[in-house]
């Protein structure tokens, strides 16, 4: 039995006001939610207020990204270690925006993925295919590399603390959602990958689909047998939008 995971990913978005009235909407509104994990992925920054917003509610915290180094010279970046210290329980790693417009490659994701471990957090991998690669019929292809990179390189025994999340690159931010028959098909094939390491660990594991989940969408995609919630973007900063998508999650 998976539980499933809702998790927000705010993106470079909000300000200290913002957050303030989000968060208390949350707070007030995901109490009792016990069938599904809820979680909010601020900017880095605001990350402390967060924490003291959260309070002892039962909302994790996660960042969307993190260096793959311990600490040192290296100007601008966050160490894992750094976001535990400020009550992070989760982190984004590879997002298409990272991969798209930082450069982000698979080795490096790999190793980010093995420091977040090492720091005890959990990662949240995200692969997915453009439109291109879909069309193109490549979409396992690229999906399967991109997650092979991290197994290979971390080993299947990390991915009992990890949590994987599909989400094709032309459905995020786009307002186009995968059907949930596509969805499923991704997200069966990314467990059987798994499965070839370690069936035990890919029946464990959790996969969220994200790219443009909304409250009209979410009960359809979250019914999959192998859809174990959601990564969202845009509807994570409308407060009632969110907790609808946590509430279906909840009931699926
Ligand atoms: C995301 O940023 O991971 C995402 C899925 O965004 P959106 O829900 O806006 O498509």
């Amino acid at each position: 039995m998976r539980t499933a995971i809702v998790a927000g990913n705010w993106k470079m978005n909000g300000n200290s006001e913002s957050i303030n009235e989000l968060m208390g909407a949350l707070v007030d509104n995901l109490q009792g939610l016990d069938a599904v994990e809820t979680l909010v992925c601020p900017p880095a920054v605001y990350l402390s207020q967060v924490k003291s917003l959260i309070g002892n509610a039962s909302v994790a915290l996660g960042a969307q990204n993190a260096s793959q180094f311990e600490s040192g010279a290296y100007t601008g970046e966050n160490a894992p270690g750094m976001l535990v210290d400020l009550g992070c329980q989760y982190v984004i790693l590879g997002h298409s925006e990272r991969r798209a417009i930082f450069g982000e490659k698979d080795a490096e994701i790999a190793a980010k993925f093995a420091a977040a471990i090492e720091a005890g957090l959990t990662p949240i991998l995200c692969v997915g295919e453009t439109l291109e690669e879909r069309e193109s019929g490549n979409t396992m292809n690229v999906v399967g590399s991109q997650l092979k990179a991290v197994l290979d390189a971390c080993g299947v025994g990390s991915f009992a603390k990890a949590v994987i999340a599909y989400e094709p690159v032309w459905a995020i931010g786009t307002g186009k959602t995968a059907t949930p028959e596509q969805a499923q098909e991704v997200h069966r094939a990314v467990r059987a990958i798994v499965a070839e390491y370690d069936a035990e660990i890919a029946a464990g594991v959790r996969i969220l689909y994200g790219g443009s989940v909304n409250a009209a969408n979410a009960a359809e995609l979250f019914a999959n047998a192998d859809v174990d919630g959601g990564l969202v973007g845009g509807a994570s900063l409308k407060a009632n939008d969110f907790i609808a998508i946590c509430r279906a999650a909840a009931q699926a």
